[in-house]
């Protein structure tokens, strides 16, 4: 593949600006998967995969300042060990940064008396008055509070 002429060269990309990759992620079901040889499973993956990859490649197609990288990864959630986790109050998955193997692509959570909770759920619960604010803790309204003179 030649490098196209409107993004910055590696030796710019290395002196003059600084690349950020951005990484999203989508979660679906398959039932059967990776547990037993599913073929179905195994095509569910691969469309559902050449689907999201479309989507980003045409969100960004036309703007020359992105380069869609194209790189899958799979987790897979629920195995021991994959650090994924759901809300006790909504659901929502989520990873805890203070585990081994955090999964990128998914909210942090955190471990409150034996539940996991989404950062909503933990900011409501400390907010609130349920838990004690860790070290550092900080919330959007601290963003809204002007520098001292
Ligand atoms: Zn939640």
């Amino acid at each position: 593949m030649e490098p196209d002429p409107n993004l910055p060269s590696i030796a710019e990309t290395d002196a003059l600006v600084t690349p950020v990759l951005a990484t999203t992620s989508i979660l679906f079901y398959v039932r059967g998967f990776p547990y037993t040889d599913n073929e179905e499973a195994c095509q569910i993956i691969d469309a559902v995969t050449e689907r999201f990859q479309a989507a980003v490649r045409e969100a960004f197609e036309r703007d020359s300042t992105f380069e869609v990288i194209g790189a899958v990864s799979y987790r897979y959630p629920g195995e021991e060990g994959s650090n994924v986790y759901r809300c006790a109050r909504c659901g929502q998955w989520l990873t805890d940064d203070n585990q081994p193997n955090p999964c990128d692509g998914l909210m942090s959570g955190y471990l409150v008396g034996g539940e996991y909770l989404c950062d909503q759920h933990f900011e409501l619960a400390v907010m609130s008055g349920l838990i004690p604010p860790p070290e550092g803790f900080w919330t959007s309204a601290d963003e809204d509070v002007p520098d001292a003179l």
